[in-house]
């Protein structure tokens, strides 16, 4: 490669949520094993981040890695119109089996943005085809639900993009974020403004689409699993579909399988993906009950308006069906508990530090939300210099690392969040 591949990438190359003018720093990864990114210059990280919550079972994993050599050995693509292939006829036959009961007919898109725009579009279509059709949403406050247009309209409308895009953006309904956490004792009345907006607005209503549990991108925040089973009654009163959108939640960070499971609800329609091939391949997945789709299906167009052209990629499939084999024993479940054990152990106690303003644990997901905002790239830096990959945003210095990290290394990444609380150059004042 050009020795000034750095340059060349600072000119030409966007990277997530950055300027053109004033990019922020992007550190040359040259492979990754294990739970360690290795540097350009040989320095070795260890990783908190997961890749965003993908890599759940570290990187380079032997397993993943046969799975996708020998589904490239046979096919690493071809089209799904027409033409259906093990690798996504298995998947399939998992996620129905593994997500909360009733959920049976799969979507296969290629990113979770995308998995959204299908679960609206399937939410439109099925109102349509009712012949009742209804065009609004509602969502929660401190909500992300992805980039592309109909995922940001649903996203929270201050703390987003909404501004930017405002005259694109359909406008939908919003309820407040769930004020009471998890492992809180739940109160009668917390649940009213959700009450008081669907007895108000129901009958233009499409569907109630939420993160169930975990608000992530919007703030890192964890809510009571009263909350979801009482949109679950609500959304039976009034006949409204629900979405569930467990894209950062699924496949066991949360310590179920699915968020929704910490509540035993069963959404109509649900969302996959970061995690759902490891962290290895971009795949998505929505799926819904069947008399959704047979309603959908019944309506005038016949059939659902939506086809990518890299739908079911079978190199995906084959690391989703390797990535979600490894979770079959359930070995997750106690590895996940004793990364919950070690995050509280470690980052309780930073409650007193005078920069914190709150911290909490739910699964392997550990997140100290600061009371200034964070100068993202001076601590990033920061972190690197320590041998740990942490990539904070706003004021949230999270944690959610691959579930096969051991004590020593997890040791490590909670060592450096404690250190960089010190330094007031790591803050915005
Ligand atoms: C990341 C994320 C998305 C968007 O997924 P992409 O693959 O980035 O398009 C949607 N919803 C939630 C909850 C997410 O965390």
């Amino acid at each position: 490669m050009h020795p000034d591949y750095l340059a060349f990438d600072r000119r030409h190359i966007w990277h997530p949520y950055t300027s053109m003018i004033h990019p922020l720093p992007s550190y040359p990864v040259i492979s990754a094993a294990g739970c360690e990114l290795t540097l350009s210059d040989g320095r070795r990280l260890v990783d908190g981040m997961s890749s965003w919550w993908a890599a759940i079972h570290g990187y380079n994993h032997p397993v993943i890695n046969q799975a996708m050599n020998d589904q490239i050995s046979h096919m690493s693509h071809v089209m799904f119109g027409g033409i259906t292939h093990y690798p996504a006829v298995e998947l399939c036959q998992r996620l129905v089996a593994l997500v909360p009961s009733g959920l049976e007919c799969v979507f296969l898109a290629d990113s979770g943005s995308v998995a959204i725009e299908v679960a609206m579009k399937m939410a439109l279509q099925y109102w349509q085809a009712s012949g009742k059709p209804r065009r609004k949403f509602l969502a929660l406050r401190q909500g992300y639900h992805g980039d592309t247009f109909g995922a940001m309209s649903v996203c929270d409308p201050d703390n987003s993009m909404h501004r930017l895009y405002n005259n694109y953006l359909p406008t939908h309904l919003f309820v407040d974020s769930p004020q009471r956490r998890f492992g809180e004792t739940w109160h009668a009345g917390d649940d009213l403004n959700l009450s008081t907006t669907l007895a108000t607005h129901h009958a233009s209503l499409t569907a109630v689409i939420l993160e169930p549990i975990v608000q992530g991108a919007g703030g890192m925040h964890f809510y009571h699993p009263h909350y979801l089973r009482l949109v679950r009654e609500l959304c039976d009163q009034y006949g409204l579909l629900l979405i569930a959108d467990e894209i950062a939640t699924g496949f066991g960070r949360t310590g179920e399988w699915f968020a929704c499971d910490h509540a035993g609800i069963s959404p109509d329609i649900i969302c996959v993906g970061k995690a759902l091939t490891g962290g290895t391949m971009t795949l998505s997945a929505t799926l819904t009950r069947r008399h959704v789709a047979e309603t959908i299906s019944n309506s005038d167009a016949g059939c659902f308006m939506h086809g990518p052209t890299f739908m079911g990629n079978p190199l995906a499939c084959a690391a989703a069906n390797a990535s979600i084999s490894l979770l079959e024993d359930e070995s997750w479940r106690p590895r996940v508990a004793a990364i919950a054990a070690q995050l509280r152990a470690g980052l309780l106690p930073l409650l007193d530090h005078p920069q914190v303003r709150d911290v909490r644990v739910l699964g392997a997901i550990g997140v100290v939300e600061t009371k200034l905002p964070i100068a993202v790239s001076t601590l990033q830096s920061w972190f690197v210099d320590q041998g740990v990959w942490i990539r904070p945003f706003g004021s949230y210095i999270y944690l959610m690392p691959p579930y096969i990290i051991n004590v020593e290394a997890l040791q490590r990444l909670l060592y450096a969040i404690a250190g960089a609380l010190d330094y007031q150059n790591h803050f915005i004042i």
